[in-house]
């Protein structure tokens, strides 16, 4: 049996609550090259800068815990005071490009460019750069961290490879899961071909997730967007979520650069992966 990984506080398992907090920049990137005539998707993302974050600020100042909020730069452009409330609520802000471009999809030039004004502009609101970084879409590419560790940032969370914090190049990554992502669950634009799926079924799917963590000692990294989940009937199901995890006694709950600092801060001994960044990439 490996060695259980040191979770701050000796916990047996760790809960991370972050926000990809990206509005209808996705949609401005995406269709970029063909603005769509109607407003319909428009609308349905602004709810979240404009309604949605309120209520998931609301709930989680109830539920006394701080989360990470991925920002792209274009979002804190347009709806600064939404994301100076969420800093002011305590929150750690974090990279997430400007508009939403996959790293991939850039010139090395123009990812350096992208991601040194958000750096900026996020940096100018926390009164400190941001030490955190989520690609777009979790669409991750080897030519980001060195970018990355060029602007100060210390972690990615964007990459499914590892179950608990783990090391690539300089960076640390602080892995996520499309099973805990609200997209896979929530997104839905009058195009899918399914329903989207209620409120319990994801509550459902992270408490499974919660235990499955409780029992192997790993990483439980919730991913959130404004826009689906700041839906009242939805945002309750984190509060109850929270609840349990807290009731639990032995899962640590914090932000993720919180998380990263930890792991940067682990002695020598500890079991944890480590990654070279030029094994990264596609194999040659
Ligand atoms: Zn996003």
């Amino acid at each position: 049996m490996s060695s259980p990984y040191p979770w701050p506080q000796g916990r047996r398992a760790a809960l991370c609550v972050t926000f990809d907090f990206d509005g209808e920049s996705p949609q401005l990137w995406r269709q970029r090259d063909e603005p769509p005539q109607d407003v319909a998707e428009l609308e349905q993302r602004r709810y979240g800068p404009r309604r949605g974050v309120q209520h998931v600020l609301d709930t989680l100042d109830a539920a006394g815990i701080r989360a990470t909020f991925f920002v792209p730069g274009w979002i804190a452009h347009t709806y600064r005071s939404a994301v100076q409330d969420v800093h002011d609520a305590g929150h750690e802000l974090a990279l997430h490009g400007w508009r939403h471009e996959p790293p991939a999809a850039l010139t090395a030039a123009e990812l350096r460019d992208s991601l040194t004004r958000a750096s900026d502009l996020l940096g100018e609101i926390a009164g400190r750069r941001p030490a955190g970084y989520r690609s777009p879409s979790f669409r991750m590419a080897p030519a980001a961290f060195e970018v990355l560790a060029d602007l100060g940032v210390v972690y990615d969370s964007s990459l499914m490879g590892d179950d608990r914090p783990y090391r690539i190049g300089d960076l640390v990554e602080v892995p996520v899961d499309w099973a805990t992502d609200d997209a896979v669950y929530y997104r839905y634009t009058g195009a899918e071909s399914r329903p989207p799926a209620g409120a319990d079924a994801l509550h459902a799917a992270w408490s499974a997730e919660l235990e499955g963590a409780r029992a192997a000692g790993t990483l439980v990294n919730l991913t959130m967007h404004p826009w689906l989940s700041g839906r009242p009937a939805r945002i309750r199901r984190l509060a109850d979520l929270i609840h349990t995890a807290r009731a639990c006694g032995d899962v640590w709950i914090g932000t993720v650069g919180e998380l990263a600092a930890h792991h940067l801060a682990l002695g020598t001994g500890v079991p944890v992966t480590e990654v070279p960044l030029d094994t990264i990439g596609w194999p040659q």
